[in-house]
């Protein structure tokens, strides 16, 4: 076995998590290296290239995309802002039913109110109290919940949280707890009663995030980063790198060394050994815990959160490249089915489709770029893999939705120049994420508690061993893992009594 120089800080993953925390760790005078199994940066945020088409895998919204609102300042910090470009939306989705009535969800709550209201006169007090939310949240800097690791904070710091928060108090603790789901159930009219659960794309969503979400692209802060996912990410990896960071691509961690209860590096697989003072793990939680690691070191409160009571969010992404312009069509419509269609063993009485004319740089001149996304179960897929129906099978499940996509688009199929498909096994071969997971686990009412309060992200046993990244922060999301990032070398630099600065690049 060969052992190469020790350095201070080994970070495992080259995701948005792993690229902060190396960002911010070199800014505060420590020596890093990141060990990537991929051969590119950004993990889930990423983006792939087929005959000219570029099928992004990640980024809808992005929040900290508007200057000077909530989350751009890490943005800046990490040398994205200002010279990323984004595209600003003034609707998130549609929705439509066969008889062509139509849910647009605007994300100017006046807009959507008047239009709501439209649809269902009779619904005037729900579709108020709704968009008199998203006004509210319009004001609310979803960052503060992130702002400093809470092992760290204070009394004075936890009093001077409360005392922001206070004005929310009321519409998180309503909206907090309701699902979109059963929000929809409140309404009388039989549409809304459709449509309302799939405004967010998932129906278990609680609203108070998808109002967030509505608020924060109203106030132009929730944008899509133009070049797509993968150019965001590399824009990070190339700011790590300006930093003094070094990248170690196509090298997988298989175990972190311990001794004497102390993370001391990492074994590869190709059975290289590196030291570190410490260690960062900020790629798949599972894998962390149970194979890079021993038992021993894990609580089982860390344990307990993988028995699987905790929502996941596996998906399969029809990724088609068209020789057709499609700049005149809504961006984003679910359609919703008269008679349901059997789709990878379940039933779907709806189809998001959604293409990418937004963001020219995607797909060549008169060509666009499409994609249709489903949830699905990770054990489906898991079932059938490495026998050749899992190949047949992606090739079926497609073929059934463009014959489905010629209903909305007629004549689309003889357009079609190249299909893409990935399944939750596609998401574990290229990231590591224990079940294809695209966010860790779901936001959903039961785990909004977990996001506000984030995971444990060290272990008591093991010293000098941490955990950042989806995992750890329940509901993940880009900006979300790169405060994760952020926070655990504001603890570190805490433990080494070292005060924690950053560096913003003015101009570039
Ligand atoms: C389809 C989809 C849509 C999304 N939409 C949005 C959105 O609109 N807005 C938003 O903010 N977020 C969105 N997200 C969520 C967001 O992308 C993720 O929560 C976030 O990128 C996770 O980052 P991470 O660094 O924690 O983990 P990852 O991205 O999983 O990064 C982990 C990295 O570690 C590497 N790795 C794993 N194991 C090893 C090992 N043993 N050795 C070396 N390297 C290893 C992986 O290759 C990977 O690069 C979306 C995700 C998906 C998939």
């Amino acid at each position: 076995m060969k052992t190469n120089a020790s350095t201070d800080i080994i970070i495992i993953g080259a995701g948005i998590a792993g690229l902060a925390a190396g960002c911010f760790a070199q800014m505060n005078g420590y020596k890093t290296r990141i060990f990537e199994m991929h051969t590119l940066p950004g993990g889930l945020c990423t983006a792939w290239k087929r005959q000219g088409f570029t099928f992004d895998g990640c980024i809808h919204y992005l929040f900290g995309s508007g200057q000077g609102q909530p989350f751009s300042r890490l943005w800046q910090e990490l040398g994205v802002l200002p010279k990323q470009q984004f595209v600003n939306h003034d609707e998130f989705m549609r929705i439509r039913e066969p008889g062509g009535k139509t849910l647009v969800v605007y994300s100017d709550p006046d807009r959507l109110e008047q239009h709501l209201i439209e649809l269902s006169p009779l619904d005037r007090q729900s579709i108020g109290d709704f968009c008199a939310g998203i006004r509210a949240f319009t004001r609310f800097d979803l960052s503060l919940l992130q702002q400093k690791p809470k092992t760290l904070m204070t009394l004075r710091d936890w009093k001077r949280l409360s005392w922001k928060l206070m004005p929310f108090i009321c519409p998180l603790a309503r909206w907090g707890n309701i699902s979109a789901r059963e929000f929809a159930n409140r309404f009388k009219d039989p549409f809304l009663r459709r449509a309302i659960p799939q405004m967010f794309a998932w129906s278990d969503i609680p609203v108070m995030v998808g109002m967030s979400l509505l608020a924060y692209m109203h106030t132009q802060n929730a944008g899509f980063p133009i070049g797509g996912s993968l150019k965001f990410a590399e824009a990070i990896a190339q700011r790590y790198l300006e930093l003094g960071g070094e990248i170690h691509y196509g090298l997988q961690v298989e175990r972190v060394s311990i001794e004497n209860r102390r993370a001391i590096g990492v074994r590869l697989y190709n059975n290289e050994e590196y030291r570190a003072n410490r260690v960062i793990s900020a790629c798949d939680g599972h894998s962390t815990l149970f194979s890079s690691i021993d038992r021993q070191y894990v609580t089982r409160q860390m344990q307990r959160y993988y028995d699987g009571r905790l929502p996941i969010h596996s998906q399969f992404q029809v990724s088609l490249g068209i020789n057709r312009d499609l700049s005149g069509e809504p961006h984003w419509v679910t359609y919703l089915l008269d008679k349901p269609v059997t789709i990878a063993d379940e039933a779907r009485f709806e189809i998001g489709i959604k293409h990418y004319c937004f963001d020219p740089s995607l797909a060549p001149p008169g060509k666009s770029v499409m994609i249709v996304m489903l949830k699905t179960t990770y054990d489906y897929w898991q079932r059938i893999y490495g026998r050749s129906i899992y190949d047949a099978e992606q090739i079926q499940e497609s073929n059934i939705l463009i014959d489905y996509l010629e209903n909305f688009y007629p004549g689309l199929k003889a357009d079609i120049e190249f299909v893409d498909v990935a399944t939750p096994l596609s998401y574990e071969r290229y990231t590591g994420n224990w079940q294809g997971s695209t966010c860790g686990w779901l936001l959903t009412k039961k785990t909004l508690p977990l996001m506000i309060q984030g995971l444990p992200k060290t272990l008591p046993k093991l010293r000098n061993f941490y955990t950042i990244g989806q995992w750890v922060e329940p509901g993940g999301s880009v900006p979300v893992v790169a405060m994760s990032g952020r926070n655990i070398i504001q603890q570190i630099c805490h433990e080494d009594r070292r005060v924690f600065g950053v560096n913003v690049i003015i101009d570039r």
